[in-house]
């Protein structure tokens, strides 16, 4: 069932949404324009709408530069290049009657490559030696793209002419390279689709293939932005060349990067990195939110600082995961949050404090039966004694329990904050009364 796993199929959503919206609207796109000759005020509105993507690129590229994602820059940049070389019409048929590739072919192959490259830059800066060779690395293919492909009218062409004259052998070396790639990127037509060759389903595929993978391991909002500005792209460049397509396209791959960029910029803001769960401003937000019958618990980890001393800290974390993903499943409607280190907070809206206990009692009894696994090599030197404990796989299994303090409001607790703050109170006694139990 992991197609319809909610945390594969919520983030690709809104890729998926834009193009089949896309396609939609190229399919329809002779009756709107129709409709909107129809009404003046919109006239004027056509005309700016080949920019559309042109705007997308460039709020992507600020973007990237303020969360300091050189993936989002270079993608935002690749594409914006390519749209830039797309065929109005012209380009390409000109580009058909002489005998050398033509700048979409090229494309083609080219970008579900480059894309599938610069989505793994997501977390880099720009301003580093590898950034700046990426960059570098676009412009010179958009050269070599003028050069091999040499619009007709374009400079490029100009240029070709001038060293005809002026430098035969290069330009010979050139056109023959053209004439092969032509002959590699024109010529195979892929199981008898003629608008892409076989290179540029191979090239599709692979860069897909990439992507998705990436995104199934991360599952986040924008690994799904990257994988959805791809088959939007390679939409644009090989569905046909009629006027709408590329402009449609290249539009909802822009706008599947941005907005799935400013949604991990809020997955940034409010969740936990490393338990994933709501994070304290989340926390904040809802305490304000708060109606006026509710509980406040607060969960902390018994010893843990004992734990990460004899285990270090990176098993300290596997623990926290463990008791946050066990947090997300409690019981009694809960909302749950990372308050701060090796503490968390379950706010119970609309229940009496008596409703809630039963909830934290079972989540209790369940980290405390939840045996967790200790590979030998994260044991630290009192491993020859663990050895001795140890299963036969060289594995240790230990437990680790929790202490609950739970407050609700009342006469002097007014607010959340005060109820938040006796929760605390209230854990600071359960430590005191042997730890392992719920207190209220
Ligand atoms: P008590 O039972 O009284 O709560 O004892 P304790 O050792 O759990 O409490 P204490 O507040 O003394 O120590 C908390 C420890 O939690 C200290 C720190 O090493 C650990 N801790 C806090 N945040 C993290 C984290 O993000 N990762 C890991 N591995 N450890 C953390
Ligand atoms: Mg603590
Ligand atoms: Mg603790």
């Amino acid at each position: 069932m992991a197609i319809f796993d909610k945390r594969i199929t919520y983030p690709l959503l809104v890729p998926t949404g834009l193009i089949v919206l896309s396609a939609l609207a190229v399919w329809k796109w002779p009756g709107l324009m129709k409709q909107v000759h129809g009404v003046v005020e919109l006239r004027g509105l056509l005309l700016t709408l080949p920019l559309l993507p042109y705007a997308f690129f460039a709020i992507g590229i600020i973007l990237g530069w303020r969360f300091n994602n050189a993936g989002l820059i270079l993608t935002s940049l690749a594409l914006g290049l390519a749209y830039l070389a797309l065929p109005d019409g012209a380009l390409h048929r000109s580009a058909r009657t002489v005998a050398r590739i033509s700048i979409p072919e090229a494309l083609k192959v080219l970008l579900p490559l480059n894309l599938g490259f610069f989505a793994t830059m997501r977390r880099r800066r720009l301003q580093t030696p590898l950034g700046l060779s990426c960059i570098g690395f676009v412009l010179l293919q958009a050269f070599l793209l003028l050069i091999f492909c040499q619009p007709s009218g374009s400079a490029s062409s100009q240029l070709a002419l001038k060293m005809k004259a002026s430098w035969p052998p290069l330009y010979q070396v050139i056109t023959d390279y053209s004439g092969r790639l032509k002959t590699w990127l024109h010529g195979e037509a892929f199981l008898g689709y003629s608008t892409i060759s076989a290179f540029g389903a191979l090239s599709f595929a692979a860069a897909f293939v990439f992507l998705f993978v990436r995104f199934r391991r991360g599952g986040d909002a924008l690994s799904a932005g990257f994988l959805g500005s791809l088959v939007a792209a390679f939409l644009g460049v090989s569905g046909g060349h009629s006027a709408p397509s590329p402009m449609i396209y290249f539009s909802a791959a822009g706008l599947a990067l941005l907005i799935s960029a400013v949604e991990s910029s809020f997955s940034m803001a409010y969740l936990d990195e490393l338990t994933g769960l709501l994070g304290r401003r989340s926390l904040n937000e809802e305490l304000v939110n708060l109606g006026r019958k509710y509980v406040i618990a607060m969960i902390d980890i018994d010893h843990f600082k004992k734990f990460n001393d004899q285990y270090g800290h990176k098993t300290g974390d596997q623990v926290l995961k463990m008791i946050a993903s066990k947090l997300k499943d409690i019981t009694g409607g809960a909302k749950v949050f990372r308050y701060g280190g090796e503490e968390f907070t379950a706010i119970f809206p609309g229940k009496e404090i008596e409703e809630a206990l039963p909830h934290l009692d079972v989540y209790r009894k369940i980290i405390e039966s939840t045996p967790f696994m200790i590979r030998g090599k994260e044991r630290r030197q009192k491993s020859a004694k663990n050895r001795a404990e140890g299963t036969s796989k060289g594995q240790k299994s230990v437990t680790v329990t929790v202490s609950i303090g739970a407050a609700a409001p009342g006469k002097d607790l007014t607010s959340p904050e005060k109820v938040l703050k006796q929760a605390d109170k209230i854990l600071y006694k359960a430590k005191k009364a042997g730890r392992n139990r719920v207190e209220s």
